[in-house]
């Protein structure tokens, strides 16, 4: 994590972690970078606190790459993710309600019962 320190070169700074591909170390293209609309932006139970999604395609391997950049009271935190997700299939799926406990439950006896198959 970042410490703020009030300079507007926090955002540079995080950016650089991951200006490069975590697989082939392409150095990404201004284009491979895509900001998710997130409408109903999380926001903490501090109230001050804010997230945002950034998703990366490497140009060169294809590789696509998912982060979420969470400002937060003491400074800018990432955590990110290798995903087989396509910009499009993460802005199809970030709409959708989050999983139940009953879903959940469902999934894991339809996954364990004797008749699935991949
Ligand atoms: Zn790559």
């Amino acid at each position: 994590m970042l410490e703020k320190d009030g300079k507007s070169d926090s955002w540079k700074k995080t950016l650089k972690f991951i200006s490069n591909c975590p697989v082939c170390k392409t150095e990404y293209k201004p284009e491979a970078v895509k900001l998710l609309n997130n409408e109903n932006n999380t926001q903490s139970h501090l109230g001050q606190d804010e997230s945002r999604f950034v998703h990366f395609t490497c140009h060169n391997c294809k590789t696509n790459f998912m982060a979420m950049v969470m400002m937060i009271s003491k400074g800018i935190s990432t955590v990110g993710m290798i995903t087989d997700l396509n910009f499009s299939d993460v802005e199809r799926l970030y709409k959708m309600p989050p999983l139940t406990v009953d879903e959940l439950i469902e999934a894991r006896q339809f996954i364990n019962s004797k008749n699935f198959k991949l």
